[in-house]
């Protein structure tokens, strides 16, 4: 879908927000910022803003539910009604029960859930206000939520979207990009093990885009994880000077 009258993109190469093709959003991280969960995060990637939580592990209700040789990993993603333009319905939408799938599969693969037998982990993404990128900003503050609640995981999840706006290919869509875009590609990564957990495809890319794309979505994810460390570090660096 394209609307002839906007141009999204200036004869320079820098997009409707001021960022140049290449270029990801303002992003904040802050680890530990709710009280009552065993772990949390909040992530801020311009305009989009998530908190994600995390319980457990915690014993499984109804008993019967829980597996014998691991703990069961339950994600739930939601947008606030105020969190997009027209007030989305209260309750889960049938997107938001797909994007909690995603996001379950996509934290499956580097918890270790098989030392938790019997248990429940119960991650919670809120989407506070919505400007594109929400799953994979979920995501990001989601592992970093496990991470501090004390999860074992292979490794953390990074993730952005990339995708094609007005024939460019760009990093790190916002809403009206996402849009009007021609393609939009959500990419999360366990970065350590170079291993990719979620890859989706919305519109067309041909073969040599899709590949350039990934290399995009790879140095975005790649600045994220940096970013990702830098605030666990930050995080525990103040914990053990309390400590001291
Ligand atoms: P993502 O947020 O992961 O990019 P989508 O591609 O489904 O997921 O959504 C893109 C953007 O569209 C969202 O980030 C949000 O800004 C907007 N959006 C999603 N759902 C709604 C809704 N119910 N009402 C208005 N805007 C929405």
């Amino acid at each position: 879908m394209k609307n002839e009258k906007l141009k999204l993109i200036s004869e320079e190469g820098i997009r409707i927000d001021g960022r140049k093709l290449e270029e990801l959003r303002p992003l904040r991280i802050e680890i530990g910022v709710l009280d009552k969960s065993d772990g949390s995060a909040y992530v801020e990637l311009g305009k989009t803003k998530i908190f994600a939580a995390v319980f457990g592990p915690r014993e499984v209700h109804p008993k019967h539910l829980a597996l014998p040789d691991r703990a069961i990993l339950n994600c739930r993603y939601h947008m606030t009604s105020f969190s997009v333009d027209e007030r989305k319905p209260l309750g889960m939408t049938r997107r938001e029960i797909e994007l909690s799938k995603v996001i379950r599969e996509a934290l499956e693969s580097v918890v270790f859930l098989e030392e938790f037998p019997r248990t429940s982990i119960d991650v919670y993404v809120e989407v506070i206000q919505a400007d594109g990128g929400t799953r994979t900003a979920g995501l990001t503050a989601a592992s970093l939520a496990l991470a501090e609640a004390g999860i074992p995981m292979a490794d953390l999840v990074a993730a952005v979207a990339v995708g094609k706006v007005e024939g460019h290919l760009v990093l790190d869509l916002c809403d009206i990009e996402d849009k009007y875009g021609e393609a939009d590609m959500p990419i999360a990564m366990a970065p350590r093990l170079n291993s990719i957990v979620l890859l989706q495809l919305n519109g067309r890319l041909t073969k040599e885009e899709f590949r350039k794309a990934l290399e995009l979505a790879k140095k975005g994810i790649m600045e994220i994880y940096q970013k990702q460390r830098d605030a666990l570090r930050k995080k525990y660096s103040e914990v053990s000077l309390m400590e001291v």
